[in-house]
């Protein structure tokens, strides 16, 4: 027995019901009306197809599956494709391109590409508890990678676009965010939002931390340019978990997603937030990080509708 050969992955009765369990683990209740009584299963509609998962409410009348108010909502994919394609995100370190899953799957590199992008959105973490509460150590820093749209090609990394990472050494999570330059306005706010006043604040000397850093418990630094990665005063003090972050990003980004654009970026990294936050070190295989990821997929639903995203997808 292989994981693959799991009944939800080629049974649509059994892929609808492992979703249930995850999205109603008291039941079902009506998308309708909120009730969670008198609802009966309907296996077929009038025409006499077979529908799965749905489901008749008594007090609204309304017809309901667990599909409404998610990320499956708009697709008519069938849900054993959707776990396999989630199964698949969530199994490979790097990620897996739109091209790779469209072959798996067979089905067409567009719908591959559509329903990776709402996979990423079901990835991407909600409302979330800041970093370093307690007085933890958390690590930022920042990488560039891909072409700025419309910035010319001058010193540095200007005309790259800007990731900046913070990981909260404690509880191993990460989190990302694109941002458009590295000014102290820009990043103020990110790290107010994300980062406990009582943390410890691991950066590089960059200047831009200075006097951020204030604003925390500790602001310590090491002196990259002094080669310095571990601070010789005191051990505790360094930034390579999040540079271990930006090495897998960009080994994944380079191997698997040759071409993402600006406005694409933030999903890929909640991808690789959400397997880094969700990795086998500590402690979620591959199949617990999936039934992670179908946690989010309420209240994510994406509409691809502009001609723009189209033409990216096609593209
Ligand atoms: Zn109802």
């Amino acid at each position: 027995m292989s994981v693959l050969s799991k009944p939800y992955f080629h049974d649509e009765t059994e892929a609808f019901k492992f979703v249930e369990g995850i999205i109603w683990p008291q039941g079902p209740h009506c998308f309708h009306c909120g009730a969670v009584d008198r609802l009966t299963s309907v296996t077929a509609n009038p025409e006499k197809r077979i529908r799965h998962g749905l489901y008749r409410c008594g007090h609204c009348k309304g017809q309901f599956t667990v599909r409404m108010g998610t990320i499956f909502e708009e697709s008519k994919l069938p849900m054993t494709k959707w776990l396999q394609a989630i199964y698949l995100m969530c199994s490979s370190k790097k990620g897996v391109s739109a091209h790779q899953l469209g072959r798996t799957l067979e089905v067409t590199y567009k719908t591959a590409w559509f329903l990776a992008h709402r996979i990423r959105e079901a990835m991407r973490s909600g409302e979330l508890a800041p970093f370093g509460q307690g007085g933890g150590a958390v690590e930022v820093d920042e990488t560039f990678i891909g072409r700025e749209p419309d910035v010319p090609v001058k010193r540095a990394f200007h005309h790259k676009l800007k990731v900046l990472t913070l990981v909260d050494r404690e509880t191993r999570q990460a989190r990302s965010v694109v941002v458009d330059d590295l000014r102290p306005e820009t990043l103020g706010p990110i790290l107010a939002a994300n980062i406990a006043k009582e943390a410890r604040l691991m950066t590089d000397e960059a200047r831009v931390y200075g006097k951020l850093g204030r604003d925390y418990a500790e602001h310590a630094t090491v002196n990259h340019q002094r080669d310095e990665y571990v601070s010789r005063t005191d051990p505790t003090i360094y930034t390579n978990t999040v540079e271990g972050y930006f090495s897998i990003f960009k080994r994944g980004m380079k191997g698997v997603y040759q071409h993402c654009g600006k406005k694409h970026l933030h999903r890929y990294l909640a991808e690789f937030d959400f397997r880094y936050s969700n990795r086998i070190a500590l402690g979620v295989d591959d199949e617990r990080r999936t039934v992670h990821a179908l946690h989010g997929v309420v209240g994510k639903r994406l509409t691809y509708r502009s001609t723009d995203e189209r033409k990216a997808a096609q593209g």
